[in-house]
C-alpha cells in the first residue's frame, strides 16, 4: 500500500549510512510501489554538490547495493528524479533558507538526522528557527542516543524544546528486522508459546550478537563507546525487552513501549561477577583492537557478556545471558529461549537429555527454529534425537514473500505512516542508560582491563565461565 506523498530531508545525505542503507532502501520501496506520486527526497549535507551530482551519487549507491538495479533502468530514472540536493551547514546559516523554501508545508515532512550526534541539537534548533518544526514535521534520530543517562537526558530535553514526543523517531534498526516483529507475532498470535513463556518452563535465555568484523574505520568513535554503549544498551536491550515483556493490550506504540519500559525497570543491577569484558588481539596479519583504534593503552571493550535478571513474577529465577562482540568466529545474531528439561525421563539414561530450544535468528539469515525431541529413526531402540522444526521464511512462504524489506526501509516507511511502535521512546532510552551506567560504573570502580581474546574465537574464556558456573553453556556461534 503506497504511503501518502511526503518530503524527506536526509541530513548527512552524502554519508555512509545514506549511501549504504537509506538511499538503496528508499529505492527498493519505490520499486515495491510503496512510494509514488509527488514525493521529494532532499539530500542535505555540507559537501559542495548540485542536484545532478546527488542523483549520480545515489545511482551509484543503489547499483552498489543491488546488482539488479541496472535492469530497472526506468524505475531508477523515475526514482532519481525525486532527489534533490541542498548544501546545508547544521552549525551555521548556509542553506537553511533554501531548505525552508523547497520543503512544502502541505504534506508530511520528515527530517532524517543521519549526521554525527553532536549535530542533533543544532539541527533541531535550526529547524525551529526556520519555521520547519511545526506539527507536520517528524524527525528521525540515529544512534548513538547519548553516551550515558546524563547526555541522553540532555538530548531529550533539547529535542523536546521544539518537538513533541510523538514527532521524534529514535531509530534502533534491530527493531525493524522482520524476525524481531515476528517474535511478537509468535508470542502473542499463538496459544502455543505464551503459557510456557515464564520461569516455570524457561530455564534461561541467551541473546548473542556476534560480529566477525573489527572496528574498521570507526575506531575513533568506538574507542570512546565500547560494546556496552554501542550495542548492549540499545540493540540487545531492545531484544531483551521484546522477549521479556508482558502482552500489551494492543499493538500500538504506547502500549508496546509501556510494556518494554516495565522490563527495563524490572532489571536488577548487574553484579560485578556477572560481567565479562574482552578486547580482541591481532592475528594472521589482522591488527589488534588497540592497533586498529590507534590507542596502545585503550581499556575499551570490544566484547561484553553479562548475566541479567528481570525481577518480576514472570521471570524471577530465569537468567538472561547477553553477549556481543567484534572479531568473533562468525557474524551471527540470535535469541535462544531454552526450555527446562522434562521433569522425568521415561526413556532411561541412555536416551540422553534433551531440551526444547526456540531460536530466533536475526543474522545472517532471519528465521525461527524450534528444536523438538523425537525418536531417532531406525531399529536402534528408543533413542532420542533433537530435530529442528525450521520456520525459515524463504522455505515456508516462498522466495517472493520472503523478500521482505530491510530494517531501514521498513522504519522509514513507518515514519511516513506515523507509526512509532518500532522506535524507542525517550523514557525507554533513559532507563536503559540508567541500567547501563551502573554496569559501567561497576567495572570502572574496579579498574580492571578487558580480557584479551583471539580473533575468530567466541570471546574470552571467562565469558564461557559465566554460564559454566551455572551449569549451562553458550550456544555455538556458527
Ligand atoms: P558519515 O561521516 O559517513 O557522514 C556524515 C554526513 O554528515 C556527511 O553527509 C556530511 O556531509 C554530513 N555533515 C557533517 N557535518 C555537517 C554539518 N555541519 N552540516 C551538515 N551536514 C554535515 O556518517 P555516517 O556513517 O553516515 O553516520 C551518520 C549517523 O548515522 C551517525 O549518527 C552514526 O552514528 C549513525 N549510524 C551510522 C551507521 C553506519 O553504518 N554508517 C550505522 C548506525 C548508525
Amino acid at each position: 500500500i503506497p504511503v501518502d506523498p511526503f518530503d524527506l530531508v536526509i541530513f548527512g545525505g552524502t554519508g555512509d549510512l545514506a549511501r549504504r542503507k537509506i538511499l538503496p532502501g528508499l529505492f527498493r520501496r519505490y520499486c515495491a510501489g510503496q512510494i509514488e506520486g509527488d514525493v521529494r527526497i532532499t539530500g542535505a549535507a555540507r559537501g559542495e554538490m548540485d542536484t545532478q551530482g546527488y542523483r549520480d551519487f545515489a545511482a551509484e549507491a543503489i547499483m552498489a547495493s543491488d546488482q539488479s538495479a541496472g535492469t530497472k533502468k526506468a524505475h531508477l530514472d523515475e526514482f532519481l528524479a525525486m532527489l534533490h540536493y541542498v548544501v546545508v551547514d547544521a552549525m551555521g546559516d548556509d542553506g537553511w533558507e533554501e531548505l525552508a523554501r523547497i520543503t512544502r508545508s502541505d504534506r508530511i515532512r520528515a527530517f532524517y538526522f543521519s549526521v554525527a550526534p553532536r549535530l542533533f541539537g543544532p539541527l533541531a534548533e535550526r529547524l525551529h528557527q526556520h519555521g520547519l518544526a511545526d506539527g507536520q514535521t517528524r524527525i528521525v534520530v540515529e544512534k548513538p542516543f547519548g553516551r550515558d543517562l546524563k547526555t541522553a537526558r540532555e538530548l531529550n530535553r533539547v529535542l523536546a524544546e521544539h518537538f513533541d514526543e510523538s514527532q521524534i523517531y529514535r531509530i534502533d534498526h534491530y527493531l525493524g528486522k522482520e524476525t524481531v516483529q515476528n517474535l511478537m507475532a509468535i508470542r502473542f498470535g499463538n496459544m502455543l508459546f505464551e503459557p510456557l513463556w515464564n520461569s516455570q518452563y524457561v530455564d534461561h535465555i541467551q541473546i548473542t550478537v556476534a560480529e566477525a568484523v573489527g572496528v574498521g574505520g570507526r575506531g575513533d568513535y568506538y574507542d570512546r563507546a565500547g560494546a556496552m554503549r554501542d550495542m548492549m544498551q540499545n540493540h540487545l536491550m531492545q531484544l531483551l525487552c521484546l522477549i521479556a515483556m508482558e502482552p500489551p493490550a494492543k499493538f500500538n506504540p504506547d502500549s508496546v513501549r509501556d510494556e518494554k519500559l516495565k522490563v527495563i525497570r524490572a532489571l536488577d543491577p548487574v553484579a560485578p561477577d556477572d560481567v565479562v569484558r574482552g578486547q580482541y588481539e591481532g592475528s594472521g596479519g589482522r591488527p589488534s583492537y588497540r592497533n586498529q583504534v590507534g590507542n596502545r593503552d585503550s581499556t575499551t571493550e570490544s566484547f561484553v557478556a553479562l548475566r541479567a535478571r528481570v525481577s518480576n513474577w514472570r521471570w524471577a529465577g530465569t537468567p538472561f545471558y547477553l553477549r556481543t562482540g567484534k572479531r568473533l568466529k562468525e557474524r551471527a545474531s540470535e535469541i535462544a529461549v531454552v526450555f527446562k528439561d522434562a521433569p522425568h525421563s521415561i526413556f532411561g539414561e541412555e536416551a540422553g537429555r534433551h531440551r526444547n530450544i526456540l531460536t530466533i535468528k536475526l543474522q545472517p539469515n532471519e528465521g525461527i527454529e524450534l528444536g523438538v525431541t523425537i525418536k531417532e529413526p531406525g531399529p536402534g531402540g528408543m533413542r532420542l534425537v533433537d530435530v529442528p522444526l525450521d520456520m525459515t521464511f524463504a522455505e515456508a512462504l516462498g522466495p517472493e514473500e520472503a523478500d521482505f524489506p530491510d530494517a531501514y526501509e521498513r522504519l522509514i516507511m513507518d515514519v511516513i505512516r506515523g507509526n512509532q511502535t518500532l522506535f524507542m521512546r525517550g523514557d525507554e532510552v533513559e532507563e536503559a542508560w540508567a541500567w547501563a551506567d551502573e554496569v559501567i560504573a561497576g567495572w570502572e570502580k574496579r579498574g580492571d582491563d578487558p580480557l584479551p581474546y583471539a580473533t575468530g574465537s567466541a570471546g574470552p574464556d571467562d565469558a564461557l565461565m559465566l554460564m559454566h558456573r551455572d551449569g549451562r553453556r553458550w550456544r555455538e556461534i556458527k
